[in-house]
């Protein structure tokens, strides 16, 4: 099994990029690295307004083999939405707010990733258990 760091995250984004936001323009350099050991804080993207660059921030619980690779896609298209919507991004925005009644559930499914979505409720599920547990 491949390890999971910044690299191997770098190849899962060249993947998700390739395969459903080929439509896409890449119009800025953008950099993906796993963060701090995020509980609940899975995924963000921030844009260095100064540089003009964009950075994607995975959490590092998703280093941990166990979990679904489609879980760390899925979190790798949703900051990949918020791209396409124009946040964090130099498209243009799209909407007012970056969750705006369920528009990333919506690019989701029209750009057949509802896989994705519905291997992260699953893994969710038990993650959530498995804090409560660990209280
Ligand atoms: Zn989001």
């Amino acid at each position: 099994m491949l390890k999971r760091d910044d690299i191997w995250l770098l190849s899962r984004l060249d993947y998700i990029w390739t395969e459903y936001f080929a439509d896409v323009k890449q119009s800025n350099k953008i950099f993906i690295r796993f963060g701090r050991y995020a509980r609940f804080r899975l995924g963000s993207i921030k844009l260095d307004q100064k540089k003009g660059y964009t950075f994607i921030t995975i959490t590092s619980i998703f280093t941990n083999p166990q979990v679904p690779i489609e879980v760390i896609d899925h979190t790798i298209a949703h900051e990949l939405c918020h791209y396409t919507h124009g946040f964090s991004s130099p498209h243009p925005k799209l909407h007012k707010y970056p969750h705006h009644g369920g528009v990333i559930k919506q690019e989701m499914a029209e750009r057949n990733l509802s896989h994705l979505t519905l291997a992260y409720h699953k893994w969710i599920k038990l993650y959530r258990k498995q804090l409560e547990n660990a209280k």
